[in-house]
């Protein structure tokens, strides 16, 4: 699927860079480094609408990635290094990027690790334990499943979506896709997207069906002095959506989860979702209380001193499946591209 937005954004991010003015700039925009945000990593594209494969990078395109990074003498750190480095701003000359991946998919560990461990590079993964226990799913991809396999999808006591076709499951997707995140509360997803998978004939929320790492195999790749497990909530909630009391359990009942699972306590955040809508002031200050030394968003920008008041908002860098070409990372990472998706500014904070 073909976006226009992501042709002007592609041709762009092309010119920023090849006329060198992303490179210019970079000492302006481009700050202290960047926190890379990736989801999958396989080789196949699994996304039978096309619709989510914004989430997923190949293997090879993460290759590529690290290798450019280590040419250019960009230095890969743990994010513990890069809570070190923000708070002191040191630089030596070299910028940072430091590698995470949200949700905890089991291509991680059996696509993306090796990539890491050619080339020793640190990387953190940030795991929501519902996933793993089967408490809570990944429901934008049951809802993809869900359209492809259907010709007609209604919300129970809802609206109703024709998708007979490919463009007609497209856009009933991206309707949903809208309707849980902002229509549903949090605690309804999960009910209503079982009754319509059973509509269809679909089971929901096995564990096995999600593509996650369970425990065991989360264990295995913690093992590796190069991973970092954070702590990702416990059901994948949109925070905004839940009262305080409830940001800070589901924040603290992670912690406390993967504690018991792995032995250590994660010191490093993710907000699911991570957008304007999904994490804020409130969020970040919960955050920071209950003992977390970061925490990232999915806002577009990189890092810089800045930051170094404001540790529980830090924005990344999004290695998008549908922008695989080194030169859209690197002019992401270069920083020019944070004002444009900002509104102006350079620094990102919540
Ligand atoms: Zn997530």
């Amino acid at each position: 699927m073909v976006h226009a937005a992501d042709l002007m954004r592609k041709a762009v991010m092309r010119l920023a860079w090849h006329s060198g003015f992303a490179s210019r700039t970079r000492d302006r925009f481009g700050g202290l480094g960047s926190i890379i945000m990736l989801h999958r990593v396989r080789p196949d594209c699994i996304s039978p609408l096309g619709v989510t494969r914004s989430l997923s990078i190949t293997p090879d395109f993460l290759d590529q990635i690290l290798t450019s990074l280590k040419s250019e003498g960009t230095q890969l750190v743990s994010m513990d290094e890069m809570i070190e480095r923000v708070k002191t701003g040191a630089q030596d000359g070299h910028r940072f990027a430091a590698v995470t991946l949200d949700d905890g998919y089991n291509d991680n560990l059996n696509h993306a690790w090796p990539v890491f461990q050619k080339h020793n590079v640190p990387f953190t993964i940030y795991a929501a334990p519902g996933l793993i226990e089967g408490a809570a799913v990944l429901w934008w991809e049951v809802v993809e499943k869900l359209v492809t396999k259907a010709s007609f999808i209604k919300i129970p006591g809802g609206p109703e979506w024709r998708c007979g076709t490919l463009f007609q499951k497209r856009a009933a997707f991206h309707s949903l896709m809208r309707y849980f995140s902002y229509t549903l509360t949090e605690l309804e997803q999960l009910p209503v997207l079982r009754e319509m998978c059973a509509a269809e004939g679909m089971i929901c929320s096995v564990p096995a069906d999600q593509d996650v790492m369970n425990w065991k195999e989360l264990r295995q790749i913690a093992s590796d002095p190069l991973c970092t497990i954070g702590a990702h909530t416990v059901h994948h909630y949109n925070l905004k959506k839940l009262t305080a009391d409830m940001v800070a359990r589901e924040m603290r009942l992670s912690a406390d989860m993967l504690e018991e699972k792995l032995g250590k306590r994660p010191a490093h955040f993710a907000y699911p979702y991570g957008s304007a809508k999904a994490a804020g002031k409130r969020e970040a200050e919960i955050a920071a209380e209950e003992g977390f030394l970061s925490a990232v968003t999915t806002r577009h920008g990189t890092i810089h001193p800045e930051h170094r008041a404001n540790l529980h908002a830090l924005p990344r860098i999004s290695i998008n499946g549908r922008f695989q070409k080194l030169v859209y990372a690197q002019t992401m990472m270069s920083g020019v591209t944070t004002p444009i998706a900002n509104a102006g500014r350079r620094v990102v904070q919540a």
